[in-house]
């Protein structure tokens, strides 16, 4: 298709060559260039052409080094391609195009100047008005010390307060504060009265005083579902059969036979496997002193022991055996003879305290040659076969003794309260719920409430029957004291959401311990699904009440640090905070979070990851006692500590106070319901947050690495919080570093 073009352009030259004379002079000397006015942007990428129409040789000169031009001359008419260098400078510049020829003519070229510019944050004043209901979840025991004796107290956080009054808090989610046989304090021996390590009942009213005059709530953590070992209840329900208090306590002399008979209320109509034990209670004569004849009998596919009190002459261990009893109170094999065919005996003068098994081996206690009871409560009968097993292979026992349960073992036996739906007529339950009348008078705002799970061994109905008891007999004494909102009560439902939401029925909050596991996904780089994601638990809870609070957080002190699982990532750990202060619910920080407090509880145990704050570079206040020799000193070193990063406008610490304060300051960020913004998706979380007022926020997070620019629509002239380098260039794009994060007021 070329070569007859340029044919018939050649001819035409030719012809006005050859034909001079009859060709217009006009025509000759003509030369017009369009368009006569380029226009670029600072950073135009494009070319723009012009057209010359001419039919004589031109040439063309770009006033300025910035405007490029691919060709400057000419042999007759044909176009030019203009292209610019950015304009790094923010004024407008111009230059121009002469062209020369037949004519001369002009182009002028405008370039605007860059409108790139480094948004910084320009929030309203904050009114001191705190808006938001973040709360803080603090150990009593490690967040300060305020008489040197290196365990935290109560006098201690009063002189923190500012402290948390700066990181923008509404409320406080202290550790159990009763008397316990444990650091951590799960144990509680005393619902009445505080643990003397943390001062004293006027300590602790100061403290509920104190707080609430800086705007801060106060919530107890309660522990429903078991007391300590040590509690007076529970010795004088393991002392006495006739203790009043041994219904405070799940008890039965046959627990797996009154379970399939539906008599352990604990179970809540069900027996769930798997968590909690049973644990004897020594009440009973489980071991035996004095002779006595033993006959196995192995003939058949059920193998039974018959033991018999007896005045034969004892025997010794016979050295060739091929069966033994293991038995003794400093427990040893005892050789059995075999006096038929596969019938063993022996007489034996026994001295045992826990009973006796029977082994096919005396070298290992595995593949099946461990026999013993089928049930945790085998008690021989004398002169009667008993059945053994080597699945459960349970310690045979002389008489009867009674266990009690543990849903986390023997040292925290489990509280009874009797058939579900009548919980609250409970002994137990009127004696605890008494306990929190006491500390809701004084000042209480609310409970977090431990294990709620397993009150009622995760049986969902019965604990939100239990639940709602509990709240509405709670909800009576706050409402009582002029309180005209309800009691706050989150529950500690370590469930999947799906589970989780129901227990909604019973209180009107519970922990979203599906959140961050949403949250490391978004921060990975996966964001598209973080708004409808938090919008369905919002929905969901709401759904089961109208009245619901989402508790959302990252880790709490059974877990795993936040920073441990976002790999120790600094920008990460910064914009996880800025995240969850831009998210609807009610946001917890845990103790440390701020501060970017590592620890991983897998490989070091729990109290790794309850590692006391350190308040400044020297350590004074510093609740060490207890924890000293299980804190990272490679994390916990002068420059993570609050003097240093208080000091610090880059630290992490920064970023918890500038967002907090931004969700104290709009309603929109504090209160305001969510929904995806158009930049939504990819890499990027996006988001509306609209007040019931109309107040309305942009929230942008670039959860990726890498830089991300995005058209945007709304109006982007208020920006009221910035974490990491954020550009905006006219009021029509963003540039966010990776893992940056803006908002704005529209
Ligand atoms: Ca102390
Ligand atoms: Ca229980």
């Amino acid at each position: 298709m070329r070569k007859p073009g340029i044919l018939i352009l050649a001819s035409l030259l030719t012809a006005a060559v050859s034909c001079g004379e009859k060709t217009p002079q006009a025509e000759l000397t003509s030369l017009t260039v369009s368009p006569t006015e380029l226009s670029f942007v600072s950073d135009d990428a494009s070319n723009k052409l012009l057209l010359v129409s001419t039919t004589t040789s031109w040439s063309a000169q770009a006033s300025a080094g910035w405007i490029h031009l691919d060709k400057t001359f000419g042999e007759s008419g044909g176009s030019v391609s203009v292209s610019v260098d950015p304009n790094e400078g923010t004024a407008d510049r111009t230059g121009s195009i002469s062209f020369t020829g037949a004519q001369s003519a002009s182009v002028s070229v405008t370039q605007k100047g860059s409108d790139i510019r480094v948004l910084t944050a320009q929030p309203d004043a904050f009114d001191g008005n705190k808006r938001s209901s973040t709360t803080y979840q603090l150990l009593i025991y490690s967040f300060a010390d305020s008489d040197s004796d290196g365990v935290g107290d109560f006098r201690g956080i009063i002189s923190k307060l500012d402290y948390l009054d700066a990181l923008g808090v509404t409320a406080l989610w202290l550790s159990p504060a009763h008397p316990t046989s444990s650091y951590h304090a799960y144990d509680v021996n005393d619902y009445f009265s505080l643990n003397p390590l943390y001062g004293t009942e006027q300590d602790f009213q100061a403290l509920i005083d104190a707080a609430h005059a800086k705007g801060i709530k106060i919530y107890m953590d309660y522990v429903l579902n078991h007391s300590g070992k040590d509690h007076p209840w529970f010795k004088s329900a393991a002392a006495d059969p006739e203790s009043a208090y041994r219904d405070y306590y799940v008890i039965s002399k046959t627990p797996d036979e009154d379970a399939a008979a539906g008599r352990i209320d604990n179970y809540g109509g069900a027996r769930v496997p798997g968590m909690g034990s049973w644990s004897s209670l020594g009440d009973g004569k489980v071991g035996y002193k004095g002779r006595l004849h033993f006959k196995l009998d192995w003939t058949g596919s059920s193998k039974t022991v018959t033991v018999t009190q007896t005045d034969e002459p004892a025997q010794s261990s016979n050295p060739s055996a091929k069966i033994w009893l293991w038995i003794g109170s400093n427990a040893k094999n005892v050789g059995l003879y075999e006096t038929s065919d596969n019938i063993f005996e022996i007489t034996l003068d026994v001295d045992t305290d826990w009973g006796f098994l029977v082994r096919t081996s005396t070298t290992t206690w595995d593949g099946g040659t461990k026999w013993g009871g089928r049930t945790g409560s085998s008690v021989v009968t004398f002169g009667e076969p008993l059945k053994l097993d080597n699945s459960t292979a349970a310690n045979i026992v002389f008489g009867e003794t009674s266990y009690y349960f543990g849903s986390f073992g023997s040292y925290m036996p489990d509280l009874n309260y009797g058939p579900y739906s009548t919980a609250s007529e409970s002994a137990a339950f009127k004696d605890i719920a008494s306990s929190a009348d006491k500390w809701i008078r004084m000042g209480v705002d609310g409970f977090r409430l431990d294990a709620v799970l397993w009150i009622y061994q995760a049986q969902v109905t019965a604990n939100q029957s239990f639940l709602k008891q509990w709240y509405d007999r709670c909800n009576e004494t706050y409402r009582s004291l002029g309180h005209s909102d309800d009691i706050f009560m989150v529950g500690e439902a370590w469930e999947a959401h799906s589970t989780e939401k129901l227990y909604y029925k019973g209180i009107n909050s519970c922990f979203e311990f599906e959140y961050f596991g949403e949250l490391c996904k978004a921060l990975g780089g996966n964001a598209a699904s973080y708004v409808s994601t938090v919008n369905g638990y919002l929905s969901d809870h709401t759904a089961q009440r109208s009245d619901a609070i989402t508790s959302i957080f990252m880790t709490n002190h059974d877990q795993n640090r936040a920073a441990e699982s976002l790999g120790k990532n600094l920008d990460k750990e910064k914009q996880a905070a800025a995240m969850l202060l831009t998210t609807p619910g009610k946001p917890f920080i845990y103790q440390g979070e701020e501060l970017g407090y590592w620890g991983s509880k897998d490989s070091k145990g729990d109290v790794y990851v309850r590692t006391p704050i350190l308040w400044d570079k020297a350590g004074k206040d510093c609740a060490r006692k207890g924890v000293e020799n299980n804190v990272d000193n490679a994390m916990l070193t002068s420059s993570i500590s609050v003097e240093a990063q208080s000091a610090d406008e880059a630290s992490l610490l920064r970023v918890y106070q500038d967002f907090s304060r931004l969700r104290n300051t709009y309603p929109a960020a504090a209160a305001g319901a969510m929904s995806a913004s158009p930049l939504n998706g990819g890499a990027v979380a996006s988001w509306y947050l609209t007040s019931s007022d109309g107040q309305k926020l942009l929230v942008v997070h670039n959860c990726g690495s890498a830089e991300k620019s995005l058209a945007v629509s709304d109006d982007i002239t208020r920006p009221v919080a910035v974490l990491g380098t954020v550009k905006a260039d006219r009021n029509t794009s963003l540039i966010l570093s990776g893992h940056a994060s803006v908002v704005f007021l529209l």
